[in-house]
């Protein structure tokens, strides 16, 4: 079994500021996204909004990655790099901010569409939300590791859509990975026990279409192998001995009040 760390107080303290700050900044650069701009507009604002607070990147310079910020576009799935590609009106955008504050690493996702999108980008957005909040939910003390996979897993499928295997969600604390790995599938019933002072980022990476990714020639940018549209959350949760703390702040959509809605066979 992995050794997951446990943060006392005053690890818990710094985790929430750094939290607190990545999510700031992310949503201040959601503010600032417009079509016309390009994605280098967007990592060049990261960088001085992390610079401004007192915080680095957790991600420039992590295995050589050469952006502030992730930032992927449509059929992009994750860890695109900032550069010349212009954002465009009915694009859905995703921005991953990882900070470093004092040392706790701050970690958090979102995918926002430009202007009007297509309903089934809309959907593709609430549903992958919704699955977050399945995992969070699932992300109690008690509950084994695997309760938070198999929500995800399951809001993602009865949804019609497919998970990314190859990317996880990961415990985070003075590293930006650590223990345990968080596939966004898998058994409820496996997997280490959660316990509270856990701080663990969940990130669901969904595709419209198959589950088969490529990576482009820059070495990091993951895009669907059928270019279908992909959607990507991300929220650090604490663990407690009651309900979930979120750290990155929380959202209204559920999984429960999208389960209704009549699903497309596929
Ligand atoms: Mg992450």
């Amino acid at each position: 079994m992995p050794i997951i760390p446990i943060k006392d107080a005053a690890g818990i303290a710094g985790m929430r500021a750094s939290c607190r700050l990545a999510r700031a900044i992310l949503e201040e650069l959601v503010l600032r996204l417009e079509p016309g701009k390009t994605t280098g507009d967007v990592d060049r604002w990261a960088g001085e909004l992390i610079a401004k607070s007192g915080a680095r990147s957790a991600f420039l310079g992590y295995r050589k990655f050469p952006g502030q910020l992730c930032i992927s576009v449509n059929e992009e799935v994750v860890h695109g790099i900032g550069g010349a590609r212009r954002l465009g009106y009915g694009d859905v955008v995703k921005l991953d901010v990882g900070i470093i504050l004092d040392n706790w690493v701050g970690d958090t996702a979102t995918t926002v569409g430009l202007g009007a999108i297509t309903p089934s980008r809309q959907r593709l957005l609430e549903r992958t939300e919704a699955s977050l909040q399945a995992g969070i939910a699932a992300a109690r003390s008690g509950n084994k590791l695997g309760e938070i996979c198999h929500a995800v897993e399951s809001c993602v499928r009865a949804a019609g859509y497919s998970v990314v295997k190859e990317f996880v969600g990961h415990g985070v604390g003075r590293k930006l990975h650590e223990e345990p790995q968080i596939p966004n599938f898998g058994k409820a019933n496996s997997g280490p026990l959660l316990r509270p002072g856990m701080t663990l980022a969940i990130e669901p990476m969904v595709n419209e279409g198959g589950e088969q990714i490529r990576i482009l020639k820059d070495g990091w940018t993951a895009v669907t192998a059928d270019r279908s549209d992909s959607a990507h959350f991300e929220h650090v949760v604490l663990i407690t001995e009651g309900d979930p703390e979120i750290l990155t702040q929380s959202s209204s959509v559920s999984c429960a009040n999208l389960a209704a809605e009549k699903v497309p066979v596929r």
